[in-house]
């Protein structure tokens, strides 16, 4: 979508710390990370938010969430981490295109804000 940085990012038009990528999802590292593994993953196709997600993208979610785990046993995260999504101006989505954080490597504290 026109103006969206993670449509950019997906492109390769703006540049990110890659983590994993294949032809339906990229991860990269967030630019600003809360723990010392803060990771990001997107589907390269434009979507808002989870709230936009669409029947039929079932396995494109699936595979997000099994990258979440994978690249949380990449990063060694055996004690643990967070998985999460923000929706929308209550959620405290910042980017309107969706993508799982994946926060690790320290104990998070506040599971709800
Ligand atoms: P949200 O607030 O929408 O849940 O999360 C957006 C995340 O994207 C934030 O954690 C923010 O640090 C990260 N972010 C924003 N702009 C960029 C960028 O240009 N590159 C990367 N790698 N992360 C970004
Ligand atoms: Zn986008």
């Amino acid at each position: 979508m026109a103006g969206c940085i993670f449509c950019k990012i997906a492109a390769g038009e703006l540049p990110s710390e890659k983590i994993y990528e294949d032809d339906e999802i990229l991860a990269f590292n967030d630019l600003y990370p809360v723990a010392p593994v803060h990771a990001l993953i997107i589907p390269k196709v434009h979507i808002d938010g989870i709230n936009m997600a669409k029947e039929g993208q079932e396995a494109l979610l699936g595979r997000m969430l099994l990258t979440a785990k994978k690249i949380a046993e990449q990063k060694n995260l055996k004690n643990g981490y967070r998985i999460l999504t923000n929706v929308g101006e209550d959620g405290g989505q910042s980017v309107k295109h969706l993508h799982f954080h994946i926060i690790g490597g320290r104990k998070l504290e506040a599971k709800f804000g």
